[in-house]
Order: C-alpha cells, then sequence, then structure tokens
C-alpha cells in the first residue's frame, strides 16, 4: 500500500473533520486512534452554542458564529457521504439567570451579542414560564437563542467516519502512536509498538493527550485534560422542557429520545477519565434545581470525557514550530463539536493551499516557550 499524503494522529471530531476535508478534495489520508475514535467527543453533550461561553467579542467569537453558520451545509454534505444520518435537534437554547448578578450579566452580554447577527431575545421571568413553565421558581430572565441548536456528538462521529471511509480515509482504531520516524526537520512515519505509517505530512489531533504528542518532537503544546463529567436522566414521558437551558452552574440538553443530559463538571484531575460520586452529586443537583420535576428522576447513565484545553483557552491550528511537515488542530476546549466544521475548512486551506488559520490560533504564539528539550 503506498503512502498517504497525510497521516492524522487521533480520530475525535477534529482528527476526522481534518481528514474528511482533506480527502475530500483528493488527498489519501490514513487516520490512527489508540483507542475507540473521540475520547472527548463521545462524550459531549453537543451543544452548537458560540455565545454561551464566551465573555467577550473576539477571535473565538468570530470563529464560532463561522462555525454556527456552516452547520446546515456541513449537514447536508455528511448525509450525502454518510449512511448514518445528523440532524441539528432542538429549538435553541434558553440562556436563564436567576440571580440579580446574573441578569445584570446577561443584559449586559446581550449588548454586544445583538450585534453579531444572530436572533436573540430577552425574556422576562413570565415570558420564560410561558415558553418552559417546568423551570424552577428563581428563574428571573432569560436570552431565547432559536439558532444555538444541538447535534448528538456520538451520531456525529459515526458519520464523520462513514463520511470518511467514503472518501477513501483508512481509519484506524486501538492503535496507539507512540512515536516518529524523522529526517532532519521533516517526520517521515508515524510508529506504532509494532508498526509504521510512512506518510507525506502529519496532523496531531490528540486531543487531550496533543501535548505529549507533541513532547515526542520535542515540542510543547501547552495542551491540558479538562475533565468533564455528565450525565443522561430519563426517559421522561412527557419531556419537561424542550430548549436547552443553560445556565450559571450546569445545562440540561432534551433529546429527541427522551432523555435529558444534565452537564457538566469542569475538573483537573490529569488523565483519570471516571466519574464520582460527587461530580455526579452535583450534575443531579443542579438538573433538580433548574427543573425541580426532575428532582428524583431515574439515572440513566453517566460518562466523562477530557477536554483538550490550551494555554490561552483558543485552538492550536496550523504548523508545529521547528518541523516542516508536522501540523496541528487541537485545544478546542468545551466547543469543538461546534467547532468540527470550521476546523476542517481551516486546516484544508492551510494543508492544501498554504492559507493560514487566523493568526489567533498559531501555534507559533507559544513560540517563545514553544522548544523543549526531547524526553
Ligand atoms: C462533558 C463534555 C461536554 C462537552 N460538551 C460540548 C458541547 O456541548 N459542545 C461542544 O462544542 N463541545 C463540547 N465538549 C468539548 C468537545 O467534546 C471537545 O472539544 C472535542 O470533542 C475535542 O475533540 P478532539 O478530536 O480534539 O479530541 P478527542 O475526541 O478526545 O479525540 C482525540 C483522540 O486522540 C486519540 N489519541 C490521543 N493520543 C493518541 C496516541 N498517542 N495515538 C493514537 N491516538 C491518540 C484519543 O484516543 C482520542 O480518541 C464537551 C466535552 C466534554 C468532556
Amino acid at each position: 500500500m503506498s503512502a498517504p499524503d497525510f497521516v492524522i494522529v487521533g480520530g475525535g471530531v477534529i482528527g476526522l473533520s481534518v481528514a474528511l476535508g482533506l480527502a475530500r478534495e483528493g488527498a489519501s489520508v490514513t487516520v490512527l486512534d489508540a483507542g475507540a475514535p473521540g475520547q472527548a467527543s463521545q462524550a459531549a453533550a453537543g451543544m452548537l452554542a458560540p455565545l454561551a461561553e464566551s465573555g467577550c467579542p473576539g477571535p473565538f467569537v468570530r470563529m464560532a458564529l463561522d462555525s454556527l453558520r456552516r452547520w446546515p451545509s456541513f449537514v447536508a454534505g455528511l448525509r450525502e457521504e454518510a449512511e448514518t444520518p445528523l440532524d441539528i435537534l432542538g429549538p435553541g437554547m434558553l440562556r436563564v439567570a436567576r440571580t440579580e448578578a446574573e441578569e445584570e450579566a446577561l443584559c449586559a452580554a446581550l449588548d454586544w451579542q445583538e450585534t453579531l447577527g444572530l436572533p436573540l431575545h430577552r425574556l422576562d421571568a413570565a415570558e420564560v414560564r410561558a415558553l418552559e413553565p417546568a423551570v424552577g421558581p428563581d428563574v428571573r430572565a432569560a436570552v431565547l437563542s432559536p439558532l444555538e441548536r444541538h447535534v448528538e456528538p456520538r451520531v456525529l462521529l459515526r458519520a464523520l467516519a462513514d463520511a470518511c471511509r467514503c472518501r477513501g480515509v483508512r481509519v484506524r482504531a486501538g492503535v496507539a502512536v507512540t512515536g516518529f520516524a524523522t529526517a532532519g526537520a521533516r517526520v517521515t512515519g508515524v510508529e506504532m509498538a509494532d508498526d509504521l505509517v510512512s506518510g507525506g505530512q502529519a496532523v496531531i489531533a490528540g486531543g487531550a493527550w496533543s501535548a505529549g504528542l507533541g513532547r515526542m518532537l520535542g515540542v510543547r503544546l501547552p495542551i491540558q485534560p479538562l475533565r468533564g463529567q455528565i450525565l443522561a436522566l430519563g426517559p421522561q414521558t412527557p419531556l419537561p422542557v424542550r430548549h436547552t437551558l443553560y445556565a450559571h452552574g450546569g445545562y440540561l440538553v432534551p433529546r429527541p429520545d427522551r432523555r435529558i443530559i444534565a452537564g457538566a463538571t469542569e475538573e483537573h484531575a490529569g488523565f483519570e477519565a471516571r466519574t464520582t460520586d460527587a461530580g455526579i452529586g452535583s450534575l443531579l443537583k443542579m438538573a433538580a434545581t433548574l427543573v425541580p420535576d426532575l428532582a428524583g428522576a431515574p439515572l440513566h447513565s453517566s460518562w466523562t470525557g477530557l477536554r483538550p484545553v490550551s494555554a490561552d483557552g483558543l485552538p492550536l491550528l496550523g504548523r508545529v514550530t521547528g518541523w516542516d511537515n508536522v501540523h496541528v488542530a487541537t485545544g478546542h476546549g468545551r466547543n469543538g463539536i461546534l467547532l468540527t466544521p470550521i476546523t476542517g475548512s481551516l486546516m484544508a486551506d492551510h494543508l492544501l493551499r498554504s492559507i493560514p488559520p487566523p493568526p489567533a490560533f498559531d501555534p507559533a504564539r507559544f513560540l517563545e516557550s514553544s522548544l523543549c528539550p526531547s524526553p
């Protein structure tokens, strides 16, 4: 078998979106994943919510809004290539305020968010209850954002894998990359315990493990795991809420299968990807406070994922400093599902047409401290 043009390490939504973007333009691509592809990706709630976690305007919001706008055509494209049908779900998001300070923060954010072109509607307590009668008595205001909807991340992963296969991408699961074969400033192959894949260019898309992959090349990629515990309640008949509810301290995402996803914790726990009684307890309490009807709802399942978070909170997209043919796409933190379409597109521009991603995401911004001794 001839060497692929690109070898991508990591088969989460980011690695697969990069692979698909390249393969759609005729490149040959191999994706290697140490486990079942998508450690963080399969754990996500799937919200497509650029404004929920944006404190101020800037490069992140621009990228996130661009990605949100691309979602309908991204789904349409996947539907042509994948057997697994993916849908954008729900009637949108209600960001709720339950204290005076939260209401002030919601209004302050609305002042700049209203200029961005997304429909946003400020609701008082009575209007919130007219829309979602089951919310708790302490809800005093909300912003309704009908276009901030959600997808089912595990369906997205399957659809991406289908589409990649349809475009000839070789996706190999259960193969851990252990090192890189090099010649001068070039990587010539990607090493596993008992195999080596040669390739023209390597892309590190290893999620929370990207720093370790960088260390194999003597490069500092400042990415840390941020553990998120998350759970599903139900199924509930009828569903007590229709909108995604996003509040200080957590969120609830009602799914078409009548489960309600309640997320998520944020913990610096290294690579320990397990749930804890305290974490699950806090999510159950959050859910029951936000929607009292959920008190005592059956716990369907719980799980955990490791978000890849960069030192400045922004993704790393582009060439890796010091290497001619090594690139990185990681650091999507809490928003990798939302950012899937734009990441595939920016990386295809970078890798196939030498159009660099926006400077805010250039891995070289950490240049001062980017080189560290090889282990
Ligand atoms: C609880 C939770 C809720 C979330 N909710 C949302 C949400 O609502 N909306 C949103 O947009 N985002 C959400 N996110 C964030 C989103 O899930 C991540 O940003 C995104 O999945 C990151 O994708 P990734 O492909 O970079 O990483 P991953 O999905 O973790 O994929 C990286 C892959 O690299 C592989 N890998 C690592 N090292 C090696 C190696 N040495 N060899 C081979 N393979 C390797 C791993 O096995 C892994 O499968 C959430 C995350 C969590 C944890």
